[in-house]
């Protein structure tokens, strides 16, 4: 592979320019593929752009622009610097003014200046695949920034690619018209697409591509697509905007063949719910019950420290002082049993009985001592479920904790 440093005028680039969109710019007589296919879609930023044509109007220097040489032709395909070359050939080409001033409306002598304005090119030749792949990620990490999977998209050029582009990542794709209420990012920006695969392959997308590349076409990854979003409008018919974002596809995956009759009642009723704070959470926890999802909310430190006072400083489970700032405020009731934020339902315990007996659930299995009332030296291994809201009333004061091994088996 060789590096060669050239120079060429706005003039020579913006020779033969011809913009179809997202069906191919190019430039340079023709000879320069400004937008080829391992390229990111181009999105067009009105405020960077400006500011190239200010660059270029004030003389002052633009960055170095990087072109590969296609093997036995004259021709180049832009590997960065898409922005500055569109800006560019868009402000010559009249599309747009920059401080109220369009370019044919220049005078003679400024007009002369931009086309004689020199361009740094540097022209790798002779590279094999993996080379030039080497430089276009290595030319990224100085340049306009690409996105993981506008890379992917670079790594696996093809028939596949081409189409899954297609389908979920130009202007008015159907993933978009189908999909956004549902998916987050921008979608020429390869946001959709990741997405997408990423559920297909449960996040093993390279792997997934890898597979695909040689594919005549990406129906495959649409027709996964089109089955996600039917499901989830058959469990939830009523649009929320919280369902922007879910990993939906991972829940499709997991759960498609799960019973969800009830589901959207119970979403429902857990929206409405004041201490759920995070109301997306929501359909995470439909399927896999876990409250984490739900953000519920705890005891603000005015409540807690009025349970802290009213147990003299103990924990309520145990008996051992415990400093106030260690002291961790549960509910005494559950979320799920009704408990609600407020102070008659809060408890204080330590740091150890909230992490041996108020993170497994409802029912708590403890293995402790008994003594012999008539007889105190003799010791008798139990093992008995204690119920969670018990266990904080009740404490544990009366009986030794032992460790499982000296305990009976069940
Ligand atoms: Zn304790």
């Amino acid at each position: 592979m060789r590096i060669r440093l050239t120079k060429i005028t706005i003039r020579d680039l913006f020779e033969g320019y011809d913009n179809q969109f997202e069906n191919g710019v190019t430039g340079f007589g023709g000879k320069l593929d400004i937008r080829p296919k391992f390229q990111r879609e181009f999105v067009y930023n009105p405020i960077q752009r400006d500011s190239v044509i200010d660059t270029v109007m004030n003389g002052y220097p633009l960055s170095v622009m990087y072109w590969l040489k296609n093997k036995d032709s004259d021709t180049y395909e832009l590997m960065d610097g898409q922005q500055r070359t569109i800006s560019i050939c868009e402000y010559v080409e009249g599309s747009f003014a920059v401080n109220n001033e369009y370019f044919f409306k220049l005078p003679q002598e400024k007009q002369e200046a931009i086309l004689n304005y020199p361009l740094l090119i540097y022209v790798v030749e002779e590279g094999t695949d993996e080379e030039n792949l080497a430089w276009f990620r290595k030319i990224n990490t100085a340049g306009e920034k690409l996105t993981e999977q506008e890379i992917r998209n670079a790594v696996h050029v093809g028939a596949w690619t081409t189409d899954a582009k297609k389908y979920f990542s130009k202007s008015f794709c159907p993933a978009i018209k189908l999909g956004e209420n549902y998916l987050t990012g921008m979608p020429l920006r390869q946001d959709y697409l990741e997405t997408v695969l990423r559920w297909i392959s449960d996040d093993k997308i390279d792997e997934y591509m890898a597979t695909h590349a040689n594919d005549a076409d990406a129906s495959e990854l649409w027709g996964y697509f089109e089955k996600v979003i039917a499901w989830i409008k058959q469990v939830f018919p009523t649009y929320h905007k919280e369902m922007k974002g879910v990993e939906w596809g991972l829940l499709y995956n997991k759960y498609s063949s799960v019973d969800t009759t009830n589901f959207e009642a119970r979403f429902n009723e857990l929206y409405a719910d004041d201490e759920v704070e995070s109301k997306r959470g929501i359909y995470y926890y439909l399927f896999d019950g876990d409250e984490k999802h739900l953000g519920i909310s705890t005891f603000t430190p005015g409540m807690t420290k009025t349970a802290y006072k009213r147990q003299n400083g103990k924990c309520c489970i145990c008996g051992n002082d415990v400093a106030q700032n260690q002291a961790i405020a549960v509910r005494l009731d559950s979320w799920k049993d009704g408990g609600r934020i407020e102070s008659e339902n809060c408890r204080v315990v330590c740091p150890s009985c909230n992490f041996n007996y108020m993170n497994k659930g409802e029912d708590v299995e403890i293995h402790y001592m008994q003594r012999d009332p008539e007889n105190w030296n003799k010791r008798t291994p139990m093992v008995k479920k204690f119920n969670r809201k018990q266990l904080l009333i009740d404490g544990l004061g009366h009986i030794e904790i032992v460790e499982k091994e000296e305990a009976p088996k069940a």
